[in-house]
C-alpha cells in the first residue's frame, strides 16, 4: 500500500476526505548555492512540491561530492519515495542510487545527467546542445556587430566541468556552429586550445576560468587582439571579463570582446546592460521544476511521466526517457521582454 492510499484510507475512514495530505516525500539534492540558478530551481521545486502536496528535503553540497553522497544516503535512511537529483560529479552516484532502487525510491536527474546507473529513471532538463548552439551563434552575431572589418577573429573557447555532462553537450553545440569558421580561417583560435580535454573547468569555477583567461592572455595576445570568447557559463564569462578587463579591454581603444555565458544570472545580466558581458542564455528553472513535480506525480501515481525525448540521453548503461526544455537566447536587445515579460525578475532586480 502506498502512504498516499494509506492517507486516503485513513482520510476516508475519519471522515476526512477532503483535507490536504502529503502524498510523499521528496528528497531534492542540489549542488551548490555559489550560483543562483540552483538557488531557484531548489525554491522553485519546494514551492511546487508543496503546493502539490507533498513533503520535500531539499539540500546543497557545495560542490563536494562526498557531501552530496552522504545528503543522498540521508534522504534514503530518511525514507523519501524519490529523489531529484542535480548531480555534482555525474559518475559518482552508481551506489547511492543502487541503494534506492532497492529501497524502493524512484530517481529522477534533473538538470544534469547521472552517469553509469540503470537506476535513473527520468531526466528533466532543457536542450543541452541548443543551448550550445545558442551561445555560439550569439557570439558569432557579437562579433559580426563589434568588429565587422576584421579579417579573421580571435577567439578562445572555454568548457564547463568535465564531470558534468552537460559541458560536453554545450561544448559540442557551440562547436558545430564554430567549426565550419575555425575551418575557412573566420576564426581564429590563437591559442590553439580546443577540445573538452584541454578547455574544461573544472566545477564551473569562475576563478579557474579567470586565471585561465590571464594564461592565454600573457602567452598569446601580447600581439594580438582577442575578439571572442566562448564561455558557457555566467560564473565563468565575469572571470573572463574580469581578466580582460584587466589587461585594458573595454577601455580606451581596444573593444571589449563579446563574451557570451548561460543562466542569466543577475550580475551577468547588469553587466550585459553594461555593455560587458555580451550574452546569455536563459533557462527558466520555474519550469524545469514544474516538469519534474509533473514527473514525480506520474511515477507515484503510477502513470506515464510526459517525455519528449527518447533518444539523446545515454547513461552508458541505458538512454533515459528525458522531458527537454527550450533555452532562449538574451542579449541587450531582448532582456528586459525575456526576463522580466516572463516574470523572471523585476526591473528593480536588474537595473
Ligand atoms: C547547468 C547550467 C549551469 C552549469 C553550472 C550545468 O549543468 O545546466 O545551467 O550553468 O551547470 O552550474
Amino acid at each position: 500500500m502506498t502512504l498516499k492510499s494509506i492517507l486516503v484510507t485513513t482520510a476516508l475512514v475519519s471522515g476526512l476526505a477532503t483535507a490536504a495530505f502529503a502524498e510523499g516525500k521528496i528528497g531534492i539534492a542540489m549542488p551548490t548555492k555559489s550560483s543562483a540558478r540552483w538557488i531557484s530551481d531548489g525554491e522553485s521545486m519546494v514551492s511546487q512540491f508543496e503546493e502539490a502536496g507533498y513533503t520535500t528535503i531539499l539540500q546543497y553540497a557545495e560542490d563536494d561530492i562526498p557531501n552530496q553522497l552522504a545528503q543522498i544516503e540521508n534522504m534514503i535512511t530518511n525514507g523519501v519515495d524519490v529523489l531529484v537529483v542535480a548531480a555534482i560529479d555525474g559518475t559518482t552516484l552508481s551506489n547511492a542510487l543502487e541503494n534506492a532502487h532497492f529501497a524502493g525510491i524512484r530517481t529522477i536527474a534533473y538538470d544534469r545527467l547521472i552517469r553509469d546507473s540503470a537506476y535513473v529513471d527520468y531526466y528533466a532538463t532543457f536542450d543541452n546542445f541548443k543551448v550550445g548552439v545558442q551561445q555560439a551563434e550569439t557570439l558569432v552575431a557579437g562579433l559580426q556587430e563589434r568588429f565587422p572589418d576584421a579579417e579573421s577573429w580571435n577567439v578562445e573557447l572555454f568548457g564547463g566541468s568535465p564531470d558534468d555532462n552537460n559541458a560536453y553537450f554545450f561544448y559540442n553545440g557551440a562547436v558545430s556552429v564554430l567549426q565550419p569558421l575555425i575551418d575557412s580561417g573566420k576564426i581564429t583560435v590563437v591559442s590553439g586550445q580546443q577540445g573538452m580535454d584541454t578547455v574544461g573547468t573544472l566545477r564551473w569555477d569562475g576563478a579557474v576560468a579567470q586565471a585561465r583567461m590571464d594564461n592565454l592572455l600573457s602567452a598569446h595576445y601580447t600581439d594580438a587582439q582577442v575578439h571572442g570568447v566562448l564561455s558557457p557559463y555566467d560564473g565563468l564569462s565575469i572571470g573572463i571579463l574580469s581578466s580582460l578587463k584587466g589587461v585594458g579591454y573595454g577601455s580606451g581603444d581596444l573593444a571589449m570582446p563579446i563574451v557570451s555565458g548561460q543562466d542569466a544570472e543577475v550580475p551577468s545580466v547588469k553587466s550585459i546592460l553594461a555593455g560587458e558581458q555580451y550574452s546569455t542564455i536563459f533557462k527558466d528553472t520555474r519550469e524545469l521544476a514544474r516538469v519534474t513535480v509533473g514527473m514525480v506525480d506520474a511515477l507515484l501515481e503510477g502513470g506515464e511521466p510526459e517525455i519528449n525525448d527518447t533518444s539523446t540521453y545515454d547513461n552508458g548503461v541505458k538512454v533515459v526517457p528525458s522531458y527537454l526544455l527550450e533555452p532562449l537566447k538574451v542579449t541587450g536587445e531582448n532582456w528586459k521582454e525575456v526576463l522580466v515579460g516572463s516574470g523572471y525578475y523585476t526591473e528593480d532586480q536588474i537595473n
